[in-house]
C-alpha cells in the first residue's frame, strides 16, 4: 500500500505519529505510539514472545540502555559503528554517502565499502548535493552512537546502547554460571535501542529511538549440528537469496546438507522466524532471507541472512539473521579481564553465537502495510486493517444502537459479561453506528456486536465480521464460545447460522 496512505490513517487514527510534534525544534527520527498503535506493538512483541521465547525455553532479560564506554570499546562500536557521510560544500546540508551512489547507480553499496572508494565513486557518477546540486566535500566516517554523560562531574562516559544485545552478552555469564545451565542456551531481550542515523527517514523504517526484539542463542560451535529440534522444521521450505542468485524455495535440510548455512542450528531458527511471521499474517512468497556478501554484513558477522518483506517500497529488512561466533563474548572477555569460556565434555571454549535481530517497529509497519485493505463501496470508500486476531488492537468492539431506551446499560452489561471471559473488548456508543463499524474496521478489530431494541426483548445481539462485514444474530450466551472458536480459527465466520 502506498506509503503515503498508511501515514494518513495512523495520524488519523493515532496508531503513531512523530515525538514532540507540536514544536517545530523536534528532531526528526522519534515516533509515539497512541492508544490503538501501543496496543498492536505489544501484541508484536507479545507473540514474539510466545513463539520464540517461551516456546523454545529461552532466557528474556531486560537491561539497562545506558551502558558503559569500556563496552562498547570492546564490542567495537566506537570504532566501527559507522555511517559513511558527505557534506555539500555549499548548503552544508550532510548526506549519507551509501545512499547517494545507490540512487545515482541503482546498486547497493555495502556498509563496510572503504571511504576512497566512495569517493571515487562520487566522483566518476559527477554526483552533486541533491538539495541545491552544488559539489560534495570528502567523505567521513560518522559514528552513530549517543553519548551520555553519567555523574554530576561527568566523567563517567556512556553511551546508550546501540543494540539490545549487548546487555544479553553482559548477562551471559551470571545466567549461565548461577543458573548452572547448559549449552546450548538462547538469551532474549526486547527494548530500545538508539542510533544517531544522519537521514532518518519512511517514519517507523530508519528510526533514531528503536524497537528492538532480539534473540543470542549461544552454543558450542563443534555441535552447531547436535540439535534434535532440527527435526521439528526439516521440512519446512526456506526462501532463501544466495548470492548473485534468484530466491529458491529449499528444505531446511537441504540448506544443511548442500551446507548453504553453517550448519542445524542456523536452519532451524530461519525456520521459526518464517512461522513466526506468516502468524503476523505475511504471507510466504513475499519472504526472503537474503544472504549478504562479506562487505555488507555488519563487522562482527561470519554469515548473514537478511529477513527482508515486500512491500510497496520494495523489500524491507526485519530482521538481520547473524553468525556472530564468538566475537562478542570474546571481546568483552578482552576488555574486562574475565573468563568468559565455559567448559563442556571437558573443553574449554567461548560458545557462539548466533543472533535473531529484529525491528519491532519495522515488523509493525509492514504487519500493518500487509493488512490494508481499500475497497470500493458505491460511490463510498472503504479501509479497514486485516489484521490477524493475534496481534489485533482488540478482540471485539462493543456497541449500542443508539445510547437511549436502556440500550447504554444493556449494552454496558454485554461489555462486562464478556470482559468475564478475558475478552479485550472495545466499547463505543458515540456517533453512527456506521461510522462506529468504520473507526473499528480501520483499526483492525476483527469482530463487533450490537445491542439493539431486539436485545431487550430476547437476549439476542448482531455479531460482525470486519473483513466481510457479515451479520449474524446470537443469543448473548452464545457469544463467548462462538468469539473463542472464531479466534482460534476453529471455525469460520461463515459457518455461523
Ligand atoms: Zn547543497
Amino acid at each position: 500500500m502506498p506509503r503515503d496512505e498508511l501515514l494518513n490513517l495512523a495520524l488519523r487514527r493515532q496508531l503513531f505519529f512523530p515525538t514532540a510534534e507540536i514544536y517545530s525544534s523536534a528532531p526528526a527520527g522519534f515516533w509515539d505510539f497512541g492508544p490503538i498503535g501501543v496496543r498492536i506493538r505489544n501484541k508484536i512483541v507479545e507473540l514474539w514472545r510466545k513463539e520464540l521465547v517461551e516456546k523454545e525455553g529461552l532466557l528474556e532479560i531486560s537491561g539497562s540502555v545506558i551502558l558503559p564506554k569500556a563496552v562498547f570499546e570492546a564490542s567495537g562500536h566506537l570504532k566501527s559503528f559507522n555511517d559513511p557521510i558527505v557534506q555539500c560544500t555549499k548548503c552544508n546540508s550532510l548526506h549519507r554517502a551509501d545512499q547517494l551512489i545507490e540512487q545515482a547507480t541503482g546498486k547497493i553499496v555495502p556498509e563496510a565499502k572503504p571511504v576512497n572508494e566512495l569517493n571515487e565513486l562520487i566522483k566518476k557518477h559527477a554526483i552533486k548535493c541533491p538539495k541545491c546540486k552544488g559539489s560534495l566535500g570528502k567523505v567521513r566516517l560518522f559514528n552513530m552512537m549517543m553519548a551520555v554523560s553519567i555523574g554530576a562531574t561527568g566523567n563517567q562516559p556512556c553511551f546508550l546502547r546501540p543494540e539490545t544485545c549487548q546487555n544479553i552478552f553482559l548477562d551471559f555469564d551470571r545466567l549461565f554460571r548461577s543458573g548452572r545451565l547448559n549449552l546450548p542456551l538462547g538469551i532474549a531481550q526486547a527494548g530500545k535501542s538508539f542510533r544517531n542515523e544522519i537521514a532518518p527517514k519512511q517514519s517507523l523504517l530508519r528510526e533514531r529511538e528503536l524497537g528492538q526484539m532480539e534473540i543470542e542463542f549461544f552454543f558450542n560451535p563443534a555441535k552447531i549440528n547436535d540439535f534434535p529440534a532440527f527435526e521439528t522444521v526439516k521440512e519446512e521450505k526456506l526462501n532463501l537469496m544466495r548470492l548473485g542468485k534468484k530466491t529458491t524455495p529449499i528444505t531446511a535440510s537441504e540448506a544443511v546438507q548442500k551446507k548453504i548455512v553453517s550448519g542445524k542450528i542456523i536452519a532451524y531458527w530461519l525456520a521459526r522466524v518464517q512461522q513466526l511471521y506468516e502468524k503476523y499474517g505475511i504471507s510466504r512468497q513475499k519472504m526472503r532471507f537474503r544472504e549478504l556478501e562479506k562487505e555488507e554484513r555488519a563487522f562482527y558477522a561470519k554469515e548473514t541472512w537478511d529477513f527482508e518483506v515486500q512491500t510497496d517500497l520494495g523489500w524491507i529488512e526485519l530482521i538481520a539473521c547473524n553468525y556472530r561466533t564468538d566475537f562478542d563474548l570474546k571481546g568483552h572477555a578482552l576488555g574486562s579481564k574475565k573468563n568468559l569460556a565455559v567448559k563442556e565434555d571437558g573443553e574449554k571454549f567461548i560458545p557462539h553465537v548466533f543472533e535473531l535481530s529484529a525491528g519491532i517497529d519495522r515488523t509493525f509497519y509492514v504487519a500493518l502495510d500487509s493488512a490494508f485493505n481499500k475497497e470500493k463501496r458505491g460511490s463510498d470508500e472503504r479501509i479497514y486493517l486485516k489484521l490477524p486476531v493475534a496481534i489485533a488492537p482488540f478482540l471485539v468492539a462493543v456497541f449500542p444502537l443508539v445510547s437511549k431506551d436502556g440500550l447504554l446499560e444493556k449494552a454496558s452489561e454485554v461489555f462486562d459479561f464478556l470482559e468475564e471471559f478475558k475478552f479485550e473488548c472495545i466499547f463505543d456508543s458515540k456517533g453512527s453506528i456506521g461510522k462506529r463499524y468504520a473507526r473499528v474496521d480501520e483499526v483492525g478489530v476483527p469482530f463487533a456486536v450490537t445491542i439493539d431494541y431486539d436485545t431487550k426483548k430476547d437476549y439476542t445481539v448482531t455479531l460482525r465480521e470486519r473483513d466481510s462485514m457479515k451479520q449474524v444474530r446470537l443469543k448473548i450466551e452464545e457469544l463467548p464460545e462462538m468469539l473463542w472458536m472464531l479466534s482460534i480459527g476453529r471455525m469460520q465466520f461463515n459457518q455461523l447460522k
